[in-house]
């Protein structure tokens, strides 16, 4: 079997929805962390939240529609998001509803490196207690390279770092809006029909139409300005009186 693997690969939904009925086609199938097998063709398809839950229920809206299956890694502790918020309950319940596990999206630098395993269990008991779900894995977030590859340690689920999901299985990420170390088509493995981990970044393939990083970016921080002022004008009115 060879698979179509067509032209340019679109940052977009469209984009996405093709490079992942590429995979289709060649006969891969999506798997949770801990189903992979090293010589199957087995996709784990993994997001990393960083910015905004609403790409990734659009993201995983794609991929239902697939009938494919992700996780999608979640920060409790982020600066650009609260799955506290109202609407994030939502968004966490639509990612079920799709068909989609949920993960533990982990910034390792806010704990001393005794004190990580604790505040994963921790964060993982904030994230199910709001999802309602068990949390499947953790992602750390801008991993430092000592985690890199290194083993689960004293971590209380497995990490998506480990040695098994990154060196006996092909790992190729999307980053800074572009596959910078070469697509996810390029690589041995694909050609083989081996697993494969592809991590993809919500933000990069949200859009409509397909966009750069830059246009991303400014459409999300003009976005999040205006929502942050109609926030405080719901909640002060002075500010109301203000903006008239
Ligand atoms: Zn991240």
């Amino acid at each position: 079997v060879t698979a179509r693997v067509e032209g340019e690969i679109a940052f977009s939904r469209d984009g996405l929805s093709h490079l992942l009925t590429d995979f289709v086609r060649a006969g891969y199938s999506t798997v949770r962390f801990d189903e992979v097998r090293t010589d199957d063709a087995h996709l784990v398809l993994r997001h990393d939240v960083d910015f905004d839950l609403r790409f990734a229920v659009r993201v995983g809206e794609v991929e239902a529609q697939l009938d494919l299956r992700s996780t999608f890694f979640i920060m409790v502790r982020s600066e650009c998001y609260s799955i506290l918020d109202g609407a994030a309950k939502e968004h966490l319940d639509r990612l079920a509803e799709q068909g989609h596990g949920i993960g533990l999206h982990l910034d390792a630098s806010l704990y001393a490196p005794d004190e990580l395993a604790e505040g994963a269990r921790e964060e993982l008991r904030i994230l199910e207690w709001i999802s309602g779900r068990p949390v499947e894995a953790i992602s750390f977030h801008r991993p430092a390279p000592h985690l890199v590859g290194s083993d689960r340690g004293a971590m209380p689920v497995p990490h998506t770092y480990e040695p098994r999901f990154t060196k006996d299985v092909h790992y190729v990420s999307d980053s800074q809006g572009r596959f910078r170390f070469g697509t996810p088509f390029e690589s041995p493995a694909f050609h083989e029909r081996r697993a494969i981990q592809l991590l993809l970044h919500p933000i990069w393939w949200a859009g409509m139409v397909p966009e750069d990083a830059e246009q991303r970016l400014r459409a999300l921080v003009a976005d999040r300005s205006h929502a942050f002022a109609s926030r405080v004008a719901r909640n002060c009115a002075p500010y109301r009186d203000m903006i008239r």
